[in-house]
Formats: structure tokens, sequence, C-alpha cells
């Protein structure tokens, strides 16, 4: 049984981009209340992820701090949790590319949702108020319980029919956490295009983990798993029922793209960035690396250069253009990943895969940690994968089940 929510609303210092903040988390780590408070928004979570997503904290350290000071096993509520990130990374190594299609048909024909994100939503005035809460805490906080992204990821694409890869773009590009595989393969989760069936939500499931102010009865998730069920499946659409779909709401409307920082506090969507703002950053430069011994740092390595690294080492950050092309952040993602680069780096530099390849080949010696953010490049460079928390199958396995059978504590 689920027990009572456990965090005072608002109590949460909020994140920092250093490792003392990054460590000081995992020190407050509560198995326990986790295991039985994790589901309400309030609940005991880590509010690890964007120290894991950026690389501030590694998987396998905190699994190991979890054995260790906690005694904890592969059976505890905490590391499966951990192991959903690991799973989502297994199937992103053993399909590629093709995480960011329908991995199998959904509930719907494709062509049957829409490809634009509504305005409503964007602004956080659906007149939903689980919805428009959830829209408002990704803006003003750049991070989202489990359940809230679950519920506007099962509203977007069941009650308002928007493709899941709409979301899941949209989604990534405001968490601080963003990660591709654990974000659009949890889309597809939702979507019911990665499992068995579609994820429903109802209004008594809200209050049951949300606090007052998200409770929505009388909207158009006040109703029961049947009707849910056949909105997903377009047997007839949901009723705009009073605080259903409400028009934009006049104190909501503002200036898509302005800077204002009051917008994200007005739950206003914050304009997303291809580059980080305010921070013009050169192409990678040959004669900067040629014989010299690099430490390279990246956006998801920010754990900082080794001890013991050769005199004269050069610590590069490292700003992979076509990622960042393909995949814009908010401001408060730039502002993250931004600053802790500064505080880690002798300089950064950023370019395509081609320049890097192009401006390292001349180094002494070039290493850091890989990632699979870094798509071709990384391998490219010979980064190495950091030492893993789990001992996962090779092979690759069709379900987190299977997969979980499987695995063992990494040596
Ligand atoms: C639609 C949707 C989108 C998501 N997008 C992301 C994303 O971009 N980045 C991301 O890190 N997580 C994502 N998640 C998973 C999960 O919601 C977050 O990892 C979690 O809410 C982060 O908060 P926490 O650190 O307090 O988690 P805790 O509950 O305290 O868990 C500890 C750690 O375990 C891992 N974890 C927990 N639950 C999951 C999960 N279901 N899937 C994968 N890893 C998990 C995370 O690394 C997390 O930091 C998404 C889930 C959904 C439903």
């Amino acid at each position: 049984m689920d027990g009572a929510p456990d965090r005072a609303p608002d109590s949460d210092p909020g994140f920092e981009p250093t490792l003392a903040a990054a460590r000081a988390r995992l020190a407050s780590v509560r198995p326990a209340a986790y295991a039985r408070t994790r589901n309400h928004l309030h609940g005991a979570v880590t509010r690890l992820s964007p120290y894991l997503t950026h690389g501030l904290l590694s998987l396998r350290e905190v699994v190991t701090h979890l054995r260790q000071n906690h005694g904890l096993g592969l059976e505890h509520k905490l590391v499966q949790e951990l192991g959903w990130r690991a799973w989502w990374h297994h199937a992103w190594q053993h399909q590629g590319d093709a995480i960011f299609e329908s991995l199998h048909p959904g509930p719907l024909p494709e062509a049957a949702y829409a490809r634009e994100l509504p305005t409503d939503v964007r602004e956080a005035c659906t007149g939903v108020p689980v919805i428009d809460q959830a829209v408002r805490t990704l803006h003003g906080q750049a991070w989202l319980h489990n359940h809230a992204r679950m519920w506007l990821a099962s509203y977007l694409v069941h009650i308002r029919h928007v493709h899941w890869r709409v979301g899941a773009d949209w989604m990534h590009a405001h968490l601080l956490d963003g990660d591709l595989a654990s974000n659009h393969l949890s889309w597809q989760w939702v979507a019911g295009t990665g499992s068995h069936k579609p994820y429903l939500f109802n209004a008594e499931n809200v209050a049951r983990y949300a606090p007052e102010d998200w409770h929505s009865f009388g909207s158009v998730v006040d109703t029961s798993y049947e009707a849910l069920d056949a909105c997903a499946r377009g047997v007839h659409r949901a009723q705009g029922r009073p605080g259903g779909h409400a028009g934009p709401a006049a104190h909501h409307r503002g200036r898509p793209g302005s800077e204002d920082p009051g917008r994200a506090q007005a739950g206003l969507e914050p304009p997303l960035h291809h580059a980080r703002p305010g921070a013009p950053c050169p192409a990678p430069d040959p004669a900067a690396f040629a014989g010299r011994e690099v430490w390279l740092v990246h956006p998801w390595a920010l754990d900082g250069p080794p001890s013991g690294l050769p005199d004269g080492t050069l610590v590069a950050g490292l700003w992979p253009q076509d990622h960042h092309r393909r995949w814009p952040w908010s401001r408060a993602r730039w502002d993250f990943v931004g600053r802790r680069m500064d505080a880690i780096t002798h300089a950064q530099w950023c370019g395509s895969a081609e320049q890097w390849i192009a401006a390292l080949a001349g180094a002494a010696r070039v290493r850091g940690w890989n990632d699979p953010h870094l798509g071709a490049l990384g391998p490219a460079l010979g980064l190495r994968p950091r030492p893993p928390a789990f001992a996962e199958p090779a092979a690759a396995c069709r379900s987190f089940s299977q997969f979980w059978r499987a695995v063992r504590f990494a040596d």
C-alpha cells in the first residue's frame, strides 16, 4: 500500500550544478520512505535525475552508495527504478534511432494523432488542474515528478490525441534531466507503442497522489477507465465538460519566445535554444589541442576530470553542435550545464562531429567518458563508456522483467 505524502511542498532546494549539491542529495536519500511514498507528488523521491543525466553522479556511484550505506539489494524498489534507467539505455543501445519512431502500433493509426502541441497545453490553461499544474511545474522548475510526467503524457496522447513524439520532444527540451532513452521510451510506454496497453488515469488517481490544487474532479479526466479507454481508441472523443478544454485564460497569455523571467513562474513556456544563450562559443581549433594530453568534458560527463592526470592536461569542454541542432534546450538547462562546464574546464568549444574529429587528430592523447547522447562522435574520439552499475545481458532483452531477471550488480 502507498504511504502518506512525505515532503513539504516547495521545501526542495532546487538544482545547483555542483558536486556538493549532487552528493548532498545522494546523502539525503531515504530508501524506506522512498519505497513507501514514491508515487505521491510530495513523496520522498530522490530528485537525483538531473545529476544522473548530466553525469555529475554515475549510476554506479549511486548504486554503490545504496548498497554500502543502506544494504540495498536488487529487489529494493529504488534499485529497481534505477534499473529502469539502465533498461531504457539497454533498449536504446540495441534499437538505436528506432526508439524515435513508434516501436509498434498504438491504439490509433499514426495519422490520427496531431503533430502540434496545443497552445492551451503549452500555456498551462487547459482548465484541467492536473495538467495545468504539471505544465507550470515543468516550466517553473524544469523538473517533474514521475507521476506528473505520466499524467501529462497520457492526457496529451489519449485525450487530446497528440502524437507521443511531439510531446516527448517538447518535454525533453524543458527538463533538466532530459534523457533521450528514458524520456522517449517512457512516452512510448504511456502511448502504448512500446507497451501492451495505453497508460490511462482519472481524477480519482490524481486525488490519491497529488495535493488538492491538482485535483481535477469535474474535468475531462473525471470519468471511468472504460470511457478513457474508448477515448484512447477513438471510439468517442472526450467531452468538453466544465473545466475541460477551456480556451486560453487571459492571465496566461504571453508572447511566445519572450525571455521575460516571470514567464516560467507564470507557467508560460520558456523559449528553447540551439546554443547557449549569451555565451558564444568558438569552433574547435586544432592548434589548441596539438601535442596535448586532453581530458574531454561534455554535457553528459560533468563529474570533472579524475585525479592523477598528467601535468599540463587540457580539460576541454566539448559542446556537440550536431546534437544541439537536433535537440533544443530551455535556458534553465543551458544554465545548469553551462555553469558546471565553466567551473571545471580550461576552455570550451562548440563544433560538429567532423570539426571535433579533425581538431583532436593532432592531440597526444584524448580521454573522457563516452555517452550515447554523443552518437558516433564518442567512439570516434576513442572515449570509453563509464564502468556500469549493473552487469547486463549482452543480448537484447524484450522487456524490463526479462532484463531485470538477468541483471546482477557489476563488480
Ligand atoms: C513521460 C515520461 C518522461 C520521462 N522522461 C525522463 C527523462 O527525460 N529523464 C529521466 O531521467 N527520466 C525520465 N523519466 C523517468 C522518471 O520520471 C524520472 O527519472 C524521475 O521522475 C526523476 O525523479 P527522481 O530523480 O526523483 O526519481 P526517483 O524516483 O527518485 O528515482 C531515482 C532515479 O532512478 C531513475 N528512474 C526512476 N524512475 C525511472 C523511470 N521510470 N525510468 C527511467 N529511470 C527512472 C532516475 O535516474 C531517477 O533519478 C520519464 C518518465 C515519464 C513517465
